[in-house]
């Protein structure tokens, strides 16, 4: 894997907010390191910007948001269609940025630009899938629904997909009519800055589109802002639920997406080779760090062939050639942490990643794939997303006892079955607790016009972040009944 280098005057530079349509620097003088995860070095600082900026964002956006919301939809979703030519244009140049602060090879971070930009096309679709409505509903009265923006909203991103994430949200935001608002992870906030500049290349007018780079306390301001009329929030699941605790109990919408603990069941008659490439693809992929990754495999009664070849397979993601390093050495830290405590109670480590390091990148954040085989239903490490390459296999002998496993998770993201046997993949599929199903996918996310989102824990607010309940979410729908002419009596609404 090719290790991506910033010249010495980007490390030193303090990223911009993007406010106004322009690159405006913070004045707070308190900042973050944004450290790369290949070699733990310094690549840019991120401001925690203060809340007189936040409000300074908050009134361009409310000044810029008028008239774009007076521009027809079909003018708007122009700025899409150059969006993602200018995205794929630059996908190259995309990816190295997310390749040098998040981690990732440049081929994952292709595939994730790539998801966004389906994202962008569904947007640049709205006149066509969401034109309003409208229905003669008596003698003379016609009702229409037109669908009006909220006005200025905001969206709140993890570290693990720094432009995919994002693009869930912005493009549907801004083709309904709002004002959006960006508040990334501070700990990958470069490519945020490369998304505006694409916007204003597209021709989104000033202030439609702001990045503000903070923390919590940024966080916590966006929600309580009462010029902020909705909440979109992509994270982990203690943050998203005092997220949508806090905005929701202003009056305001909040859409948050939580953490997962992803369980893949395997059964006997999988096909062996699929199954095993795709459970090591759906483990180390991104490092582990995707709440669409497999946690746990429910192994149901022989599937010793099929463990095999998941452990060999395993055995050639090598950290720092094929597979990237997690986030940050605390990261890092914490996955060891479960790797020691299950070795110490007793289950079976049969692949161990905790030693490696890549060569050349000895203070990068790498972590090689681990596999726990037989441990407890109870055990931390099937209870808890781990978010890193780490695969807990648990043995059943029924598919009865692994859909019982899978429904007793307190999340609900993701979960997938490997068989050849249809009324297996449908019962599965019936009795399975988790939003988005895979039979034989082991990271079943789905393409739209199929909508992104899971259940439970994984979940705080109805709807999905992408698809058509997301267009409801960032839109309110107003409701005209029209009569033109009186001389219709019987009509009983007159
Ligand atoms: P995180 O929750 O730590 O951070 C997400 C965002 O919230 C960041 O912008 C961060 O600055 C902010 N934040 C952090 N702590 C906060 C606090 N106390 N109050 C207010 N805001 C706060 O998540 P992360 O570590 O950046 O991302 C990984 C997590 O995201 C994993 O749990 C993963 O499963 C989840 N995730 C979920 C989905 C999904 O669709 N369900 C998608 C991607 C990632």
């Amino acid at each position: 894997m090719t290790q991506s280098t910033l010249s010495r005057e980007e490390t030193k530079q303090t990223l911009p907010n993007w406010i106004s349509g322009k690159a405006t620097f913070s004045q707070s003088e308190h900042t973050l390191p944004v450290l790369s995860p290949h070699n733990g070095e310094v690549i840019a600082h991120v401001p925690l910007s203060n809340l007189e900026e936040v409000d300074y964002a908050i009134r361009e956006a409310r000044a810029a948001q008028k008239s774009w919301a007076d521009t027809p939809v079909k003018e708007r979703v122009q700025v899409m269609y150059r969006f993602k030519q200018i995205l794929e244009n630059k996908i190259d140049t995309l990816a190295n940025i997310i390749h040098i602060e998040n981690g990732k090879t440049i081929d994952e971070a292709k595939a994730g630009i790539q998801k966004g930009i389906e994202c962008v096309e569904y947007a640049a679709s709205l006149p066509q899938i969401s034109g309003g409505e409208s229905l003669n509903v008596s003698r003379g009265v016609e009702c229409k629904m037109f669908r009006r923006p909220l006005g200025v909203v905001a969206g709140i991103t993890p570290f693990n997909f720094p432009v995919m994430v994002p693009l869930w949200m912005i493009p549907l935001a801004i083709s309904l009519g709002n004002a959006f608002i960006l508040k990334p992870s501070e700990q990958t906030p470069l490519a945020s800055i490369e998304l505006a500049k694409d916007l204003k290349e597209a021709g989104l007018p000033e202030g439609v589109f702001s990045v503000i780079h903070g923390d919590k306390a940024i966080v916590e301001a966006l929600c309580d802002h009462p010029h902020v009329k909705a909440v979109g929030f992509v994270g982990s699941t203690p943050v998203a639920k005092q997220v949508y605790a806090r905005t929701t109990h202003l009056g305001k919408r909040a859409r948050c997406m939580g953490g997962a603990k992803n369980h893949l069941t395997v059964v006997p008659d999988a096909d062996p080779e699929m199954a095993s490439s795709n459970i090591v693809a759906s483990v180390t992929g991104c490092a582990g760090q995707r709440c669409m990754a497999a946690s746990v495999l429910i192994a149901v009664g022989d599937v010793d062939h099929i463990i095999q070849k998941v452990y060999e397979k395993m055995q050639q993601v090598i950290p720092g050639r094929n597979m990237g390093p997690v986030i940050s050495q605390r990261a890092k830290d914490r996955i060891c942490g479960y790797l020691n405590r299950c070795e110490q109670g007793g289950a079976r480590l049969i692949l161990d990643g905790r030693e490696t390091s890549s060569e050349g990148s000895e203070h990068g954040f790498y972590i090689g794939p681990s596999i726990i085989d037989h441990a407890s239903p109870g055990h931390e490490s099937i209870l808890d997303e781990v978010f890193g390459p780490v695969l807990t296999i648990i043995r059943v002998d029924t598919l009865e006892e692994a859909i019982t496993i899978e429904n007793n998770s307190p999340y609900g993201n993701a979960a997938a079955i490997y068989t050849c046997s249809g009324r297996v993949a449908d019962t599965y599929r019936q009795r399975v607790n988790a939003g988005m199903v895979g039979i034989n996918i082991g990271v079943p996310v789905p393409r739209e016009p199929f909508s992104f989102g899971g259940w439970n824990l994984s979940r705080f607010g109805d709807g999905d972040i992408t698809g058509a309940s997301a267009i409801e979410f960032w839109s309110q729908p107003q409701k005209v009944t029209t009569k033109w002419e009186s001389r219709h009596r019987e009509n009983w609404m007159s």
